[in-house]
């Protein structure tokens, strides 16, 4: 029988939510099992969530699904006709099972409902950035940015008749101020680069609700074991997987997580802007987390130890590090990374760049390289890397100072990375 506006009407007022609520029914993942392991702790999602042990062989490990086309058949003909084509094995692109599986890890780690996998950090962050804005929409965003992103904003969002404003990460006054009618996100990042400021994520999801915003957060350099941004409210959170998540140099990958519902809105655009991820690097990823863990925890206490060191030592003028009082977040840092600060530590060494430049000479363990996140230490100058671009006054006004070094503390012996800086620094001022 058909159904009057009068009964649909009544279903309403019996708490049934009609015409605001015609929404699909969406589900967690895609996923090939229901392996959350949602009551468990970070230690143990890493190893076991989204691992599909093959049942057919009994083969322990997700396999590698090594194709770009799957056998269609009625299932995925009906997904495609209904533009359900993500839950369904069709082209890898959209899709393909190494993907589900490490992105339900992933989403297990960061307590988010869907993730999606993507062939870079940038990928992930332009494709997510391009789906949640439309023509003529602005952009608050930090001076401190990852560049690339700077770039991404800067240069390609006035393309699309889009436009940004850069404020300061730490200042929510700032910030607010920026805020235009046509603002639909706020894009930060959770711990800049390299002078390890933290953004109030709390403040910032508090701003995006007043002005009904949505709140983007990089965490690449926190990642979810040290702290989940989902739990705080923001909208997605995105990660380079090149970094800590992957954690051994070796590939090259991203990930975006949040709702199902707009993680759903970002994956027709990575089919249009390509930039899915491999299956093979799928495998090397979802391996790599499984000791998510266990080197993040090395990461983060080396890094204290080695800023402790550093901040005692007569020869280095400054370290930026948030587990020291020094760091004039200090009390925040306690409240957001609850105790495990990160991996990464900036310092300015006495004698500026000349030094800086020996100092990364007489190393000896540290890799001179860019990038981070990797089990090997890895060292290098912002003024001639990261902040390149920038002119000497530009560097100094964002406070990259003469001499500023950034070190990404492996997992290599503490007393071990400890000797190499004694003696590097030692060899300098002799
Ligand atoms: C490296 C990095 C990116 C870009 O990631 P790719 O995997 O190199 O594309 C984005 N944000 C931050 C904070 C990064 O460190």
């Amino acid at each position: 029988m058909k159904k009057s506006y009068q009964d649909i009407e009544d279903k309403r007022q019996d708490g049934t939510v009609w015409f605001n609520d015609l929404k699909r029914k969406r589900e967690s993942g895609p996923k090939l099992l229901d392996k959350r392991y949602t009551s468990y702790g970070d230690a143990t999602k890493a190893v076991h969530a989204g691992q599909y042990d093959d049942p057919q062989t009994g083969a322990l490990g997700t396999p590698i699904y090594q194709c770009s086309t799957f056998f269609l058949n009625e299932a995925s003909y009906e997904a495609i006709e209904e533009g359900r084509g993500r839950d369904e094995m069709i082209y890898t692109r959209y899709g393909n099972p190494s993907q589900w599986s490490v992105q339900e890890k992933i989403s297990a780690l960061e307590n988010a409902e869907s993730s999606i996998v993507f062939g870079s950090g940038m990928a992930a962050i332009s494709s997510a950035l391009l789906a949640m804005l439309d023509k003529g929409s602005h952009v608050v965003s930090s001076r401190d940015i990852y560049g690339g992103t700077y770039n991404f904003l800067y240069e390609d969002l006035d393309k699309f008749g889009m436009s940004v404003t850069f404020t300061s990460p730490t200042d929510i006054d700032e910030i607010e101020a920026a805020i235009q009618e046509n603002t639909k996100v706020l894009y930060f990042e959770a711990l800049t680069n390299p002078l390890l400021k933290i953004t109030p994520i709390k403040e910032l999801v508090a701003l995006g609700k007043k002005h009904n915003l949505r709140v983007i957060i990089d965490n690449t350099f926190l990642t979810p074991y040290n702290v989940k941004m989902l739990d705080f409210g923001v909208d997605l959170v995105l990660n380079s997987a090149t970094k800590y998540l992957n954690g051994h140099s070796d590939i090259i990958g991203g990930t975006v997580s949040g709702s199902r519902k707009l993680v759903d809105r970002i994956w027709p655009q990575m089919l249009k802007n390509g930039g899915s991820m491999d299956p093979h690097v799928c495998f090397l990823l979802e391996r790599s987390l499984k000791t998510l863990a266990l080197r993040m925890k090395t990461h983060n206490a080396n890094a204290l130890e080695l800023a402790t060191y550093l901040e005692n030592h007569p020869k280095i003028k400054r370290v930026y590090y948030p587990g020291l009082e020094s760091h004039n977040q200090y009390k925040l840092a306690k409240e957001q990374l609850q105790g495990k600060n990160s991996g990464m530590v900036s310092f300015e060494i006495k004698g500026g760049d000349a030094n800086a430049h020996a100092l990364l000479n007489n190393l000896i363990l540290p890799k001179e390289a860019t990038s981070l996140g990797g089990v090997e230490s890895l060292i290098s100058l912002p003024y001639n890397t990261s902040q390149a671009s920038l002119t000497k006054e530009q560097q100094k006004a964002i406070g990259i100072n003469d001499g500023l070094v950034r070190l990404s503390v492996g997992v290599e012996d503490i007393t071990d990375l400890i000797s190499d800086l004694e003696q590097a620094i030692t060899t300098i001022f002799k």
